[in-house]
């Protein structure tokens, strides 16, 4: 591998500052950032798409600062395209961001729409708001808003402060999975559900099998819902870190578990990830409140144990002969 690296204010070759020509180097071509607020360095942002024009861009954003001078801008680059974080209408959508976030949300994506500027939405599902999340008429609103994709996340319980009864139910990632899949057949919108399309990535995706995460400290972590760490940005490349022994944990345990509907090694599989963040010696680089990954993994054992049953059910279901759908033959 041949990295470029830039001028360095800090760190080995500056490493920290090339980290798109490293990835592009192993063949990775998508960005996407996560926040805070990450559109608080939109010039940046734009400097990195014109850049990296054989790179795609997108960001996790609140929409606040989307404008017609960014619109411009994202215009004339044509590789960014930001997921607009929404949780259901004004209501649930302001008690997560602040009164009057979601009227400036639909500013943002009629700039967007009039311009012919591709966006999508981000939707973090809880036991509070799944209904509206999966419910037609809330698909039917984004989609007339504008949005050509959508990803969906369920709430995890991450970080001390973290709440686990709001975690959704079984029964409401059921109702997920079977309106996502739905929605599909009838609905003009590009649909990723994080945890419940594993069937179609070979299960978890992260430690750098498909992606990683990185902090804004640098530290390179396995997934943006997982923040543990044994490597930064300022001390190794993305290959070291991907050698390292924490996503090699990752690497030598994937699939975490065979049905690909239970495919995550906290969420649905518990006591996995501390296993191999043990092992490894990674650190939590939650660096308001360690949180150790055995206490991070408590908090998902009932909500796994709830789930399992129902994903059984979902995944032998869903993996019988496509013919008839009813003789119960495996077509795997
Ligand atoms: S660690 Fe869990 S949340 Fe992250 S990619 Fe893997 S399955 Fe998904």
């Amino acid at each position: 591998m041949v990295l470029r690296p830039v001028k360095s204010r800090a760190g080995r070759d500056g490493l920290q500052f090339n980290i798109v020509n490293q990835g592009v180097e192993l063949g990775t071509y998508v960005y996407l950032f996560t926040g805070g607020e990450p559109l608080v360095r939109k010039k940046d942002i734009i400097r990195l798409c014109e850049e990296h024009q054989d790179c795609v861009f997108s960001t996790f954003t609140n929409g606040t600062l989307i404008d017609e001078a960014f619109a411009d801008e994202m215009l004339r680059v044509q590789n960014f395209m930001p997921a607009i974080s929404i949780e259901g209408f004004e209501e649930a959508t302001d008690g997560r961001r602040g009164e009057g976030t979601y009227e400036k949300i639909l500013n943002a994506m009629s700039i967007l729409k009039k311009k012919k500027l591709p966006f999508g939405i981000s939707c973090c599902y809880t036991s509070d708001n799944a209904e509206v999340i999966g419910s037609e008429e809330y698909f039917d609103y984004m989609i007339e808003l504008g949005a050509k994709f959508a990803w969906f996340f369920t709430y995890m319980p991450v970080g001390k402060g973290a709440v686990p009864e709001l975690m959704a139910t079984a029964k409401q990632r059921e109702m997920m999975y079977h309106k996502i899949r739905e929605y599909r057949q009838t609905k003009p919108i590009f649909t990723v559900d994080f945890w419940n399309d594993g069937e179609y990535v070979g299960g978890c995706i992260a430690g750098g099998r498909s992606y990683c995460h990185i902090n804004a400290n640098g530290d390179i972590e396995p997934c943006a819902f997982i923040h543990y760490s044994d490597s930064n940005i300022r001390e190794k490349t993305l290959l070291e870190a991907y050698r390292s022994p924490l996503f090699m944990g990752y690497h030598d345990n994937q699939p975490w578990n065979d049905n690909m509907l239970r495919p995550c090694p906290v969420l649905d599989n518990p006591g996995r990830l501390t296993e191999i963040v043990d092992k490894s010696g990674a650190i939590s680089t939650d660096y308001q409140n360690l949180e150790t990954a055995k206490e991070f993994s408590d908090k998902c054992v009932l909500t796994a144990a709830k789930w399992k049953p129902v994903a059984e059910r979902l995944w032998s279901e869903s993996n019988r002969c496509m013919a008839c759908g009813k003789c119960g033959t495996d077509s795997r």
